[in-house]
């Protein structure tokens, strides 16, 4: 693999960067790492690259900071970003707004419509932002790209997308459903397809991308027509640290009651719910654990979080006209065979079910876990948000490359073939 082929894939958060550099043709991996506790007293890199793995401890100021000292631990290790340069650099962008739905290749422009849309992810945009800054600073000759998690749900049908709220205060605050995990979605809802050797244009899918952060999508003909996730990443499934769906009079009665203010509210609805408002931790691992040794509260969490499944799949079939595939990613979705197992539960009427030897096989690749010749397909799919990310980059900044058709088989999508080069469409 030469420099020349590899996309760094950079996911930027308030105060870690997560990369990945990596082969767009083949997935293959260059090198991987995570640098965190950026601006505390002491930050830490953990960079790995083939059986290598480098650890440094040591006060890390800011982002730019951060990505020197990656870029640094990458020239040592045999990859020389700034020197042999790389084809491209992608961004992981949680919020694309109105504006950007396409991957989008970064200008001035791009960076300061990326940093206008932070009102809408105060807890994600402003990080993004300053992940794209430095690394336009350290690497300035390589074309950067931005991917956003909300793209592949921009065209959700307008009745799915709409909050039955005031319109013209809707309007005025940009309020609609904008969907999140999107990358993941899209990547997944194709991977299936290929795996069950079927024309995406064929299929009804329910995905769960169940991770720190859960949603669920309703994909018709490799488009999606519904969403758990809204205005934010807060709405729908129960998640990590987040409760999704809530009666929004809960807000008011605390405003009034425990005299909330808006950044309470927030901390509360992002950090202190969901499975660890109701059990007190977050890992799911931990959770089993409890639920083992006999801790009701942990149950109780557990079986919020399998009610709230099960009632959006119920939604999304019916919206969908019926089911051929119901697809499990993500940190809980591919290593929990208990949570699928009761996800899906009771369900053989509707021609789902889950064959108990293959849910539980120790394989991490994608897979059927329904019986041999079930109706409805259940599927456990791996997740690569790097790769659709790294693809999409590379599409971006050479579009008649050799890989396209491979992409688009790979991502079942159209939305990639439109991507532009331009700076995308903004108004
Ligand atoms: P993120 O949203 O941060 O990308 P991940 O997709 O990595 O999250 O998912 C993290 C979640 O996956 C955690 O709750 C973790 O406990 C859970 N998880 C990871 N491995 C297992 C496992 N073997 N069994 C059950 N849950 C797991």
């Amino acid at each position: 693999m030469s420099n020349d082929d590899l996309v760094l894939v950079i996911n930027s958060g308030s105060s870690s960067i997560k990369y990945q550099l990596l082969d767009p043709e083949t997935g293959a991996v260059a090198a991987s790492g995570l640098v965190e506790r950026i601006g505390e007293r002491e930050g830490a890199v953990e960079h790995r690259a083939g059986d290598r793995t480098v650890r440094r401890t040591e006060p890390i100021a800011d982002h730019k900071a951060g990505l020197q000292l990656v870029f640094d631990i990458f020239a040592e290790t045999g990859h020389d970003l700034a020197g042999a340069g790389v084809r491209a650099v992608g961004h992981r962008v949680v919020h694309g707004g109105e504006v950007f739905y396409e991957p989008t290749l970064i200008t001035d422009d791009v960076v300061e419509e990326i940093s206008k849309l932070s009102d809408l992810a105060p807890l994600h945009n402003p990080a993004n932002v300053t992940g794209i800054e430095s690394t336009r600073e350290l690497l300035p000759g390589v074309p950067q790209v931005a991917v956003f998690d909300t793209a592949f749900f921009h065209g959700l049908p307008e009745a799915a997308r709409t909050y039955a709220i005031d319109a013209k205060i809707a309007a005025a605050h940009s309020i609609r459903r904008y969907g999140f995990h999107g990358t993941s979605h899209e990547y997944v809802s194709g991977r299936v397809a290929e795996v069950l050797d079927r024309d995406p244009n064929t299929l009804r899918q329910v995905v769960f991308h169940l991770g720190n952060g859960a949603s669920a999508s309703a994909i018709r003909g490799g488009q999606p027509i519904d969403t758990s996730m809204g205005l934010t990443p807060l709405e729908g499934l129960v998640m990590g640290t987040r409760g999704g769906d809530i009666d929004p009079g809960i807000i008011g009665h605390l405003v009034r009651s425990a005299h909330f203010d808006a950044d309470r509210i927030e901390e509360l609805l992002n950090r202190n719910s969901g499975i660890k408002g109701l059990s007190g931790v977050n890992d799911f691992r931990e959770l089993q654990r409890l639920i083992d040794a006999g801790d009701d509260a942990a149950r109780l969490a557990y079986d919020v979080y399998i009610h709230r499944l099960r009632r959006y799949l119920g939604a999304y079939m019916i919206e969908l006209g019926g089911v051929d595939a119901i697809t499990f990613t993500a940190g809980v979705g591919e290593n929990s065979a208990q949570v699928r197992a009761d996800a899906l539960a009771g369900l053989s009427g509707f021609g789902i079910e889950v064959d108990p030897a293959r849910n539980n096989a120790a394989d991490r690749a994608a897979r059927l876990i329904s019986p041999p010749g079930a109706p409805v397909a259940v599927l456990v799919v791996p997740t690569n948000e790097e790769l659709a990310i790294a693809r999409a980059a590379r599409q971006v900044v050479s579009p008649s490359s050799g890989g396209v058709r491979r992409q688009h088989r790979m991502t079942g999508t159209k939305r990639v073939e439109h991507a532009r080069a331009d700076g995308g469409d903004m108004p």
